[in-house]
């Protein structure tokens, strides 16, 4: 499908332009939050911003909802400078930010009377507007008397009642719980399609992949350091949607694999009609290692034994109440070491990966030798150096310059010092970080020099 042409009628309604964010610092460096940015917000889309956590998301949407000012570059409504214009919008937060004091009722009328509307007519939409959420029985609770869910309602029906023209949203599932979560997104969706507000955009700043996919028109994904857009395009799927579906799994998979390899520049999006992954995602990069330490790789694999031995990532980031997005480097470090293999968004623990839980530390630590030997290729060159050199010890100023051919200075940094890491637990080599080389371990040479002897 082609991108629709830009006719009046999907104008934007807020236009970035080259907009960057940066914080003064008292050594007169600045920290850049977000690089410059162009962006645009356009009636009948809901546009999903992605991004790991730390990326500049709420940053970007405080920015383009008029909430806070870019150091640099401007925002426009309707064209006009968002600072002189008269803007319509609401946000939901993930923190529901109720007022505890007011009855629901009143917290939903609160920005109606900011507004002044009058007493009546502000009764008349805020009850209407609780109903439509499925409020209607709880106009006179107090917030501490309902579920995170029915709060988070309240924060739809205050956002909503406005009639705002983008309904800005940060996060406004994270919260809640699976179930709740779920239901919520899928009213949305029905208020969406159904018309039933008067919203012409939505903006869902989110760190969950599949909620992005669920219900994006459009996906744009944040990278950090600064915040920057490196990929964005537009959801095809129709509504509602399929999770188990193949071109949804290909589509989440994709901006999965885009979210993991920050040094790699995104492919583009697969092709959502066929459901066909292009040959080229698949081209072999210099491997990266997630940064995951092995005794997380170990903690993963026992919680997914007491599971049954297969689950949901998303269900697992919530039973260890992690981030997705620091779970990923997990389950990506358990998949390289062929610990565990992903199917259709389900982490399935392999035979070695469940002999590696089962284990005691000391076979733990053989098994993971094995296992790092045979699929990380820069364990193997560390070891193999080490092995080669008559001093055997080797610079990590030799490795990170191999590296700088693949990753920027900073990765290159975090590649090594996840090495260490791995290769300390492995015991296939140890780290002088004073004089910073990579050193065989002597007591342990006959040994480990012939890890598949055994
Ligand atoms: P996200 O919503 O994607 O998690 P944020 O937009 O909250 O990210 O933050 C982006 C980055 O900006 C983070 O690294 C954060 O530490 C930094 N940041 C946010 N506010 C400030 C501030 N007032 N001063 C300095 N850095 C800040
Ligand atoms: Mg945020």
């Amino acid at each position: 499908m082609p991108e629709p042409a830009t006719t009046t009628a999907n104008a934007a309604i807020i236009r970035a332009q080259g907009i960057e964010k940066y914080y003064a610092q008292p050594s007169q460096n600045r920290i850049q939050v977000i690089a410059p940015t162009d962006l645009s917000i356009v009636p009948g889309e809901i546009l999903a911003l992605l991004g790991p956590s730390g990326s500049g998301k709420s940053t970007m949407l405080r920015m383009l909802s008029g909430l806070s000012q870019p150091s640099a570059g401007q925002v426009f409504w309707h064209e006009k400078p968002i600072a002189n214009a008269e803007i319509n919008v609401s946000i939901v937060f993930q923190s529901f930010a109720l007022f505890p004091w007011l009855t629901v009722q009143e917290n939903v009328e609160a920005p109606l009377q900011a507004r002044g509307i009058p007493p009546e007519e502000r009764r008349r939409r805020s009850l209407k507007m609780l109903d439509t959420v499925g409020l209607d029985g709880f106009e006179a609770a107090y917030p501490k008397e309902l579920s995170g869910g029915m709060r988070q309602r309240v924060g739809f029906a205050r956002a909503l009642v406005v009639e705002p023209e983008v309904l800005f949203m940060d996060e406004p599932f994270s919260a809640l719980d699976v179930l709740t979560a779920e239901n919520l997104r899928s009213e949305l969706l029905e208020l969406w399609a159904n018309k039933t507000m008067p919203t012409k955009a939505v903006f869902l700043v989110t760190h969950n992949i599949e909620e992005a996919v669920l219900l994006a028109d459009r996906i744009i994904v944040l990278g950090r350091n600064p915040g920057h857009i490196r990929t964005d395009f537009r959801v095809q799927l129709p509504q509602p949607r399929d999770r188990k579906s193949e071109p949804f799994t290909n589509l989440v998979d994709y901006i999965y694999k885009v979210l993991t390899r920050p040094e790699v520049a995104p492919t583009a999006a697969p092709d959502q009609t066929t459901g066909k992954v292009p040959r080229d995602q698949r081209q072999m990069h210099y491997q990266m290692l997630p940064h995951a330490r092995p005794g997380g790789v170990a903690g993963l694999l026992e919680l997914l034994i007491d599971h049954g031995g297969k689950d949901d990532i998303y269900r697992l980031a919530d039973d260890l109440a992690f981030e997705i997005d620091d779970l990923l480097p997990i389950v990506d470090a358990a998949q390289l070491l062929g610990f565990l293999n992903i199917e259709e968004g389900d982490a399935a623990i392999t035979a070695t990966g469940a002999a590696f839980a089962n284990s005691e530390i000391l076979h733990q630590k053989e098994l993971f030798r094995e296992a790092a030997l045979t699929n990380v290729l820069l364990l193997r060159q560390i070891r193999r150096a080490l092995e080669t050199k008559s001093d055997h010890t080797v610079p990590e100023e030799f490795f990170l310059d191999m590296l700088d051919e693949q990753f920027s200075d900073d990765e290159s940094l975090r590649q090594v010092e996840t090495a260490v890491n791995w290769g300390r637990y492995a015991e296939l080599f140890d780290f002088d970080a004073s004089r910073r080389r990579f050193i065989l371990p002597e007591v342990e040479e006959e040994t480990v020099a012939a890890p598949e002897a055994e």
